[in-house]
């Protein structure tokens, strides 16, 4: 049984923090259709569309009939427990400094046989057991075998918690904690047990009845200044605690309902791109050197970075255009610092949410997602491990509709949805 993570002791600031060494992190082409799956939180491997063999690992024709018509697909990752082995020796430097690593071969109900990285509640042979895939931290999909049915503190686990980002006893940065989702975001990270919580706050002077008592009620809750349009304020902030933070949520935004016809003038536009866009390319310059030094820093390790997007931002939705465009910027962005984060194996989570049931939706017809809701969404994506998630139906079925054809979805959307 995994024994609760305690919180670390206070570290010696004279010991140097070490340096993350990245897990392998070549695959091949085809072999990537694992890791966009575990990004959304799948298990998939390729199943011939001829003969139906499943195969592993990913390859370019079937291992059964040599057919190329291989697709990837939902596994249950139902399996056998064949064989296990601990690791006291790797000559790779990131499992080195993990040592010891278990190991196991499992014999997927499928057809495959899959050498897998174990969760500690397996035992030993033979066991059912269940495999998923999960992000490792160079940011590419591995296999790992969890017991067959869910075991106290599971999360707690050693080699689990090298794959995911949970908040516990780590300490989160909200840029935003004047909107209901912000305070929301708030509440979500303490009740995840996260050590500190500092809540981004851009106009300290209104504060009576933003509901911002209750959060800063919170022992673990500190209001901060933060403005993301105004760089020395988010310079003096990362002076401050940017050697400290271990997640930065990136929550804030700002939303009109415009297109390009109902107003004159850019003003509303840029107000939108200077906290969508440059607010978070303000926040990435100051805060992400300091979490990418410190992300191989014991158990509560800088992690991730979580950017709050929009589902518009894969498509235009005309009626509240200038904003699709500045969360479609701010998607961008977000894929060049996911580029620049991976080498040091932070990871950055992309949100795409539907309209979210706050002031600037308030004409859009329902399911609109509740700021209790997103904020869940995040903490299980960073629990996870996941880097990309469309909480909320409308989100879902946005993204199914893209998927499908991007051209299709545009025309639609701009005949009205
Ligand atoms: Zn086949």
């Amino acid at each position: 049984m995994t024994m609760p993570l305690m919180k670390p002791r206070r570290k010696n600031p004279i010991l140097r923090t070490r340096q993350m060494n990245l897990p392998p992190w070549g695959r091949s082409r085809a072999a990537m259709g694992l890791t966009v799956a575990a990004a959304e939180g799948r298990f998939e491997l390729q199943a011939c569309q001829d003969c139906g063999a499943v195969q592993y690992p990913p390859r370019e024709a079937c291992h059964a009939c040599l057919s190329p018509r291989l697709k990837w697909q939902p596994q249950s990752g139902a399996g056998q427990l064949l064989a296990t082995t601990t690791l006291h020796h790797s000559n790779d430097l990131f499992f080195r400094e993990r040592l010891p690593w278990r190991l196991g071969l499992v014999h997927l109900d499928q057809g495959p046989t899959l050498m897998v990285h174990l969760h500690g509640d397996v035992g030993d042979q033979p066991q059912r057991v269940r495999v998923g895939a999960r992000l490792d931290r160079a940011g590419r999909a591995v296999v790992i075998a969890f017991p067959e049915s869910e075991t106290l503190n599971m999360a707690d686990d050693k080699t689990l918690r090298e794959m995911t980002c949970d908040p516990k006893f780590r300490k989160v940065l909200v840029t935003d904690a004047m909107t209901p989702a912000g305070q929301s975001m708030v509440r979500a990270m303490v009740k995840a047990g996260a050590d500190i919580v500092w809540a981004g706050h851009a106009e300290p002077w209104k504060r009576h009845g933003s509901g911002l008592d209750d959060i800063t009620a919170l022992p673990q809750v500190t209001l901060v200044p933060l403005d993301l349009t105004n760089a020395r304020s988010v310079t003096e902030l990362a002076g401050e605690i940017g050697g400290k933070v271990d997640i930065v949520v990136n929550n804030a935004e700002v939303h009109r309902t415009f297109g390009i016809a109902a107003r004159r003038g850019t003003d509303a536009a840029r107000a939108e791109m200077d906290i969508n866009y440059f607010g978070l390319l303000r926040l990435a310059q100051e805060f992400g050197p300091a979490l990418k030094g410190r992300s191989a820093d014991g158990t509560t390790n800088a992690t991730a970075w979580v950017n709050l997007l929009s589902i518009y931002a894969l498509a235009n939705f005309p009626p509240h255009g200038t904003f699709s465009a500045s969360k479609a910027a701010a998607h961008s962005l977000s894929q060049c610092l996911r580029a620049e984060m991976r080498p040091a194996g932070i990871r950055v989570v992309n949100v795409f949410p539907g309209p979210i049931d706050d002031d600037w939706n308030q004409g859009m017809p329902p399911p609109k997602l509740t700021p209790d809701s997103l904020a869940s969404a995040i903490v299980k994506a960073l629990r996870d491990g996941v880097e990309d998630v469309y909480p909320g139906d409308v989100a879902q079925e946005w993204l199914e509709r893209w998927r499908e054809n991007p051209k299709v979805l545009e025309r639609e959307l701009a005949a009205g949805g």
